[in-house]
């Protein structure tokens, strides 16, 4: 026997079929239509590589375009996918917060498709403001003089900062000095905007005087910030706005409230907790409002800031407006959304966030007993799985002490499990076609079912199969 000439690389790279040998092949041309030449040839490159390193792997050309197909198709998923909701909070922030309604969804759709009149009067045929394709619904839905319309409530907050209070104090009270999650805090967006802010009170109790006595010479603007995810309670005063405003008129500063959630209705017509409107804090003297697009109100990630025609004309000329506005297909989202709330008597119905909102927890709770025995039999005797009454929350700290009753799934181990099985447990709902986002509380995984609507149990039952693990 002779020694070999060649080493084992070379050997398993010569029965490699070559790059254009490959791209030539019928069962090719499809891909090479889909996803271009260029890109095709690529993956044909990268698969080879890996198969040079795996001499072992079939090297037959169909073999080889089977993976090429695969590589190109994975290197073409969205990564923004759908899932399904079932951690109990409405409005998730990391889960994309509120869902839009058809009528929003159609609207963008058209606008992503035709030109349109979004800076366009089309009766002058002059130009226009984006602002004034919703000005009217906002003006009637909130009673304020004017509005402008941002790329979130964050920006409303350091636009409206930035105008009026750039190296001027703000007075805003120790228990309202608010931190929403990612990064978003009352004193670093003061800071930002280059106003200088003017703490008083305690955390726990803030008095009229102790605004009365900050306000001086430099004083910008008395800010008010709504404690979105947490409650002081115990020995507590904050000071109300309609308290608030009488001071401010008479030392002649403007009062803005940075209300977060921003409801249009009251809620309570629909059997949820009260939450001041924007209406509400226009009506009792503030000054602005800044709110969300996307938490209670249900409509696309925007902020809205509402108020007095003045100073939202100097809001409207700063320069940061421009580099904070929001694009059309936002505002296309926005218009029909808003046109919902003309008909408040059929809100909870057609506006998708107040229908999770106000679902009764018998509608979970007949879908909880379908689904029950389907996660019983897949899952098998590791498992014991019931239905059970749970709290759903709002979220995007709306309403963050109250929730709602609701009805879901609970899954505890039947036994003792090595490692980590509730991890295990969600790494598989989460590897579904559709991944199944629940939570994990006191040694249980936790499917709340109030964002799992009647018209798609079908579609999320059919893929459970794919559970067995
Ligand atoms: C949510 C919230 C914000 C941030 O709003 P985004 O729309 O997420 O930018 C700011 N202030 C308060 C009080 C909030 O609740």
């Amino acid at each position: 026997m002779t020694a070999p000439l060649e080493v084992p690389s070379t050997a398993s790279q010569r029965r490699l079929p070559a790059v254009h040998v490959l791209l030539a092949q019928p069962q090719c041309q499809p891909l090479v239509k889909q996803y271009g030449r260029e890109q095709t040839t690529n993956a044909v490159r990268a698969v080879l590589d890996t198969l040079r390193a795996a001499p072992a792997a079939d090297t037959s050309l169909d073999a080889v375009l089977v993976q090429v197909a695969a590589a190109l198709a994975h290197d073409n998923e969205s990564s923004m996918r759908p899932l399904y909701n079932l951690t109990g909070t409405v409005l998730h922030t990391n889960l994309g917060r509120a869902l839009l309604p058809d009528e929003a969804i159609a609207a963008v759709v058209d606008a992503m498709r035709w030109p349109m009149n979004l800076e366009w009067d089309i009766e002058t045929g002059k130009r226009g403001d984006r602002d004034s394709l919703v000005e009217e619904q906002l003006l009637a839905l909130t009673g304020a003089e004017a509005v402008t319309v941002v790329n979130n409530n964050a920006a409303a907050v350091l636009l409206l900062l930035a105008t009026l209070a750039t190296h001027k104090e703000v007075i805003v009270s120790r228990g309202e000095l608010v931190e929403i999650g990612g990064a978003f805090r009352i004193p670093d967006i003061m800071s930002r905007a280059g106003a200088v802010l003017r703490e008083v009170g305690s955390t726990n109790r803030t008095h009229l005087h102790d605004y009365d006595d900050a306000i001086g010479p430099d004083t910008a603007l008395l800010m008010k910030v709504h404690c979105s995810n947490y409650a002081i309670t115990g020995f507590t005063k904050a000071i109300e706005l309609d308290e608030l405003v009488p001071l401010a008129r008479a030392r002649g500063i403007p009062v803005a409230v940075d209300l977060g959630s921003g409801t249009l209705v009251d809620l309570e017509r629909y059997g949820l907790p009260h939450e001041t409107t924007v209406r509400e804090t226009i009506a009792a003297g503030a000054d602005l409002v800044t709110f969300s697009g996307d938490k209670l109100l249900g409509g696309p990630q925007c902020g809205i800031i509402a108020g007095r025609a003045d100073l939202i004309a100097a809001i409207k000329k700063h320069p940061l407006k421009r580099a904070l506005r929001v694009g059309k297909l936002t505002l296309a989202a926005l218009e029909p959304v808003l046109n919902l709330y003309r008909a408040p008597d059929l809100l909870a119905e057609r506006l998708t966030t107040l229908r999770l909102l106000t679902r009764p927890a018998g509608q979970m709770q007949a879908i909880a007993a379908t689904l029950l025995p389907q996660f019983q039999t897949l899952l098998g005797a590791d498992w014991i799985v019931t239905a059970e009454p749970m709290a759903s929350q709002i979220g995007s700290g709306a309403l963050p002490v109250n929730v709602l009753p609701s009805y879901g799934l609970v899954m505890r181990p039947a036994s003792r499990q090595r490692g980590n099985p509730l991890g295990r447990l969600e790494q598989r709902l989460r590897a579904l076609p559709r991944p199944v986002i629940g939570r994990v509380q006191d040694d249980a995984l936790w499917l709340d079912l109030r964002c799992l609507e009647e018209g798609h149990v079908a579609d999320f039952s059919a893929q459970l199969h794919q559970l067995a693990a």
